[in-house]
């Protein structure tokens, strides 16, 4: 197990965002698997465009159930999780993209498990891997390997953080809610906050904190944060942006992957797939492609035919699809795969709202949502 144990008894905290809280991690590890297609459509072609995580992921699962993922890259496996070596130095990698994950992040780890991959501590500001922590602030400099190492002022800030979390946010219950994976609970804790925090920004919510009343205090905690670091970046965001990451405990324990983070994609592009369906036992999503690598770049979708998406690739290649899963960014598909709008989500639904209720003065963002 690469899987740090759980703090508490009872299930660890997932990943499960409260305003759609779908929890992942069971439905991966239930006996039947995340899903499966009739036999009589087993071995058909699904386009998958981009080979990130999140593309190689896709296509893993897709071989499992027995269908045949087409990926197309525009550069390389892994996206933007790609580690560098150091010629010379075997085992020493620069991580250039994600490099640190939180244990809450259970479906991944559970993807780091499956593979063989183990994970050690991150060594983030005051976490126990860390040996010594430096914080240099308007020409002072501290040291410190945990938080009771630092002066007074440091500790008052972090106690005001937490009391302002669970008086203005009820953090502790909005995360047993998420770790029992019990929606109705999340809902009735993180519905009020959405209404009393939706036009509030992160400073508003610390300047409203009768825990973090003084200036010097939040300017501090600005600059040295929680968890990773510094947030005073942030202050001018919504403060529901940072309930979301705290709630979901995105912003704790980091774990780095040893021998580099893209090792995840290229283990699930290379290794067999366990369980899997329709194809020979053994058989790796590289297996499923000419010479082992995904086509080149996509650069046209079209539909040209109810049921039917014909891809075009930068080799001059063109291929009709039943189904295409898009995981690069959604902007791409504004600005650089030429594309149907109609097989653009965010346009279509924009298009599906203005024409369900045209904009009038009264319209809030709020409504935007509920719709
Ligand atoms: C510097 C940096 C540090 C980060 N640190 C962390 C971290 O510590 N922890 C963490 O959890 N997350 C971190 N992230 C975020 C994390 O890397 C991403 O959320 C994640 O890798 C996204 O994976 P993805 O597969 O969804 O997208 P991507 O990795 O962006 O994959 C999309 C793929 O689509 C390909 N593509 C684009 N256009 C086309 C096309 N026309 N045809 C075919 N393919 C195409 C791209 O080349 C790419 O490989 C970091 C990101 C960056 C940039």
């Amino acid at each position: 197990m690469t899987t740090p144990t759980a703090p508490a008894p009872g299930p660890p905290l997932s990943m499960i965002g409260p305003d759609f809280p779908f929890p992942y991690d069971v439905f991966r590890h239930h006996p039947a698997g995340i899903g499966a297609v009739p036999r009589d459509v087993q071995g058909t072609r699904v386009a998958v465009i981009g080979a990130g995580l999140s593309g190689t992921i896709v296509a893993y699962e897709l071989a499992r159930m027995g269908l045949r993922p087409v990926v197309y890259e525009a550069e390389r496996i892994g996206g933007r999780i790609r580690s560098e070596a150091f010629e010379g130095h075997p085992g020493t990698v620069a991580e250039m993209g994600a490099m640190r994950f939180p244990p809450s992040s259970t479906t991944l780890f559970g993807y780091l498990d499956e593979v063989g991959l183990r994970t050690v501590p991150f060594p983030n500001p005051l976490a126990p891997a860390t040996p010594d922590t430096v914080i240099d602030l308007k020409g002072v400099t501290v040291h410190g390997r945990a938080l009771d190492d630092l002066p007074e002022q440091f500790r008052r800030v972090a106690r005001g953080w937490e009391s302002a979390l669970q008086d203005g946010a009820h953090i502790d219950a909005l995360r047993s809610a998420i770790a029992a994976r019990d929606p109705a609970a999340i809902a009735a804790l993180w519905r009020p906050l959405i209404e009393r925090y939706d036009d509030t920004t992160f400073y508003r919510f610390l300047v409203d904190s009768p825990h973090l009343r003084s200036f010097a205090d939040r300017e501090l905690f600005g600059q040295v944060g929680f968890g990773t670091g510094g947030w005073d970046t942030d202050f001018s965001n919504s403060v529901l942006e940072v309930l979301r990451v705290v709630a979901t405990g995105a912003d704790e324990d980091h774990r780095a992957i040893v021998g580099g983070s893209q090792q995840l994609p290229a283990r699930l592009w290379s290794q067999p797939v366990p369980g899997v369906r329709h194809w020979a036992a053994g058989t790796s999503v590289a297996d499923l492609h000419p010479g082992g690598v995904p086509r080149t770049a996509a650069i046209a979708l079209r539909r040209t035919r109810p049921g039917e998406i014909v891809v075009h690739d930068a080799d001059g290649g063109r291929e009709a699809f039943a189904a295409v899963v898009h995981t690069a960014p959604v902007w791409l598909l504004l600005s650089t795969i030429r594309c149907d709008e109609t097989l653009s989500p965010r346009r279509a639904a924009v298009r599906a709202h203005d024409r369900a209720r045209p904009l009038a003065p009264t319209w809030t963002l709020t409504d935007a949502r509920r719709d």
